[in-house]
């Protein structure tokens, strides 16, 4: 049970949560770190982190160390095959260094901003793909609150954090 003090510090729609993490995939690959020197700062209840992951930190406090599995469903979805297509090299500016692993914005053909991942070339032959490269992957965080704090009404009027840490417009 936590007393009325530590729940006002808790994890909450409308708190801004500084978090570090291990992320490691179902191989057991680590994939993603953020350290404690270098936290992330997110606002929680707006879906800007990971879902599965969000509803795992809802009521944690400062200081609260956990490891949480998410499911590709509450994370960042199934593979789709139909998101990965072939295209020629000549599709691409000629002065732009591909490599696999990179990303970049396109549209799509509803004219909605999308990001592709470079995720093979062959020779003339470049795989883009439209899934999260975490797509269809269990996901296991090691996580480290580290601090919880109200959002600012700007904050909560934009709907993420800004400051050091967070976004910057
Ligand atoms: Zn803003």
């Amino acid at each position: 049970m936590h007393d009325a003090q530590a729940t006002s510090h808790a994890i909450a729609s409308g708190k801004v949560a500084s978090i570090a993490f291990t992320l490691t995939n179902q191989a057991g690959e680590t994939v993603g770190e953020v350290t404690v020197d270098e936290p992330v700062e997110y606002l929680h209840g707006q879906g800007n982190i990971v879902a599965g992951l969000e509803k795992a930190l809802e009521g944690r406090l400062a200081g609260e160390e956990l490891e949480v599995l998410v499911s590709p469903k509450d994370g960042y979805g199934e593979a789709d095959p139909a998101k990965v297509q072939v295209v020629e090299r000549s599709e691409f500016p000629p002065d732009m260094e591909l490599e696999v692993g990179m990303q970049f914005g396109a549209e799509d053909e509803d004219g909605e901003e999308v990001v592709i991942w470079v995720t093979a070339i062959e020779g003339q032959r470049v795989t883009v793909s439209g899934n999260h490269p975490l797509a269809g992957e269990t996901l296991n965080y090691r996580v480290k609150v580290l601090a919880v704090r109200a959002a600012t009404r700007d904050e909560l009027t934009h709907g993420h954090v800004h400051g050091p840490h967070g976004h910057h417009h």
